[in-house]
């Protein structure tokens, strides 16, 4: 293994110093390098610290290092390599163990990595995913209960309410299992799940895990999007076809709009559409999480669809798809009022306003079985689409 020619520079003007890839000698000059004010940079010695000698050696294993500028807990290197891909996954892996994450882009052309200090995630308490799991499920039965079942006087509340509340939890926790499944399988550390309970309608939020370690390829930026929406999306579909099985076409509630497959059951249940029913809990349910499925599956900004986009195109272009769909619902919304897709626009809006930063690796093209998995979603978004009913 040949050995880098390394210099210590230091500014002559700031207090700005770092290491840099040179064959300059101990008192030459950079001039006019100083990132930090522009002035001449010096070089104070030839020798790397222990700590940069074992990174470049390490880096050096998996890629030809052609340049590099390295700061107390910042490297940046050129690099190159014959199968980038397999490279980066190699070097991620070594350099996890000693205390670096690295990431992959592209400048210009050239292959850059960045390699920065990774710091150790700390364990999260189990007895707040407990607690609000605990609180999730009483405020949604409580939804059931007051909310929601005083329309339908067929039904019994208390069973109601506890069978809506049972189903909800059952999708939104099967649609947390599946992302903390793609977690586990892609090396990505994550919470348990966090149940939110909250006033409205429903008794709730939704759930979320906490990524705590960055995404570190593509594969696994798209899994982590995907998994969860389908995991929900097969567990409410039986749930949704037995409530609706279960409901009275009647005067009860009248939907305004349903996801597209919500109106394919009931023409299974019923032989049509019907403008109202007595609906059971469990289609209740089924409604409105296949909706909340179809916004989750936009492809926009931290959405789950978008971390689904993101892994298929890189960070402008996915900005821009997120700014249009934004701005597209919106509009929408002044021809079609009655469906709520103009909220979801304004929504995204108002919360992605900067770039999806993308996978460790933002360089390597994705594979086929993640194209797949993409695809996928996509068929599910279609049929969660709001259409008007009745
Ligand atoms: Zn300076
Ligand atoms: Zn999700």
């Amino acid at each position: 293994m040949k050995k880098l020619p390394v210099a210590k520079f230091k500014c002559l003007s700031c207090e700005y110093s770092d290491y840099r890839m040179s064959a300059l000698e101990v008192g030459e000059l950079a001039q006019n390098e100083c990132p930090k004010c522009g002035k001449d940079l010096k070089v104070v010695a030839k020798e790397p610290p222990e700590w940069l000698a074992e990174l470049l050696e390490l880096v050096t294993k998996h890629f030809d290092i052609s340049d590099f500028v390295a700061s107390k807990d910042r490297v940046e290197l050129e690099a190159t390599a014959r199968n980038p891909k397999q490279s980066f996954r190699s070097l991620l892996d070594a350099a996890k163990q000693k205390g670096y994450l690295p990431a992959m882009r592209k400048r210009e052309g050239e292959l850059r990595l960045m390699m920065m200090r990774y710091p150790r995630v700390g364990r999260g308490r189990i007895s707040i995913n407990l607690l609000l799991l605990g609180v999730t499920f009483l405020t949604t039965f409580l939804a059931g209960y007051f909310l929601i079942s005083g329309y339908f006087l067929i039904f019994d509340r208390t069973l109601y309410a506890a069978l809506f509340s049972v189903a909800i939890m059952l999708m939104l926790g099967a649609h947390e299992i599946g992302h903390k499944i793609a977690a586990w399988r892609n090396g990505v550390e994550s919470t348990l799940p966090y149940f939110i309970p909250a006033p409205t309608i429903l008794g709730t939020l939704g759930a979320v895990i906490r990524i705590k370690s960055p995404i570190p390829t593509k594969e696994a930026l798209v899994e982590m999007g995907a998994t969860g929406p389908l995991f929900g999306f097969i567990v409410a579909l039986p749930l949704t076809a037995v409530g609706l099985m279960l409901s009275k076409p009647d005067e009860g509630l009248s939907l305004l709009f349903t996801p597209a497959i919500f109106a394919m059951l009931q023409v299974l249940a019923f032989g049509y559409v019907p403008a109202a029913m007595s609906i059971n809990p469990l289609a209740f349910a089924g409604w409105v999480v296949l909706l909340v499925t179809m916004f989750n599956l936009l492809p926009a900004g931290q959405l789950d669809g978008g971390h689904v986009a993101r892994g298929l195109m890189s960070r402008e272009r996915h900005y821009e798809i997120t700014r249009m769909l934004g701005f597209s619902l919106l509009l929408f919304g002044l021809f079609f009022p009655e469906l709520p897709l103009w909220i979801f626009g304004f929504l995204i809006l108002l919360l992605f306003r900067g770039y999806h930063m993308g996978a460790l690796d933002d360089v390597s093209k994705l594979s086929k079985r993640q194209k797949w998995l993409a695809v996928a979603t996509f068929i599910v978004f279609l049929l969660c689409l709001p259409i008007p009913s009745g």
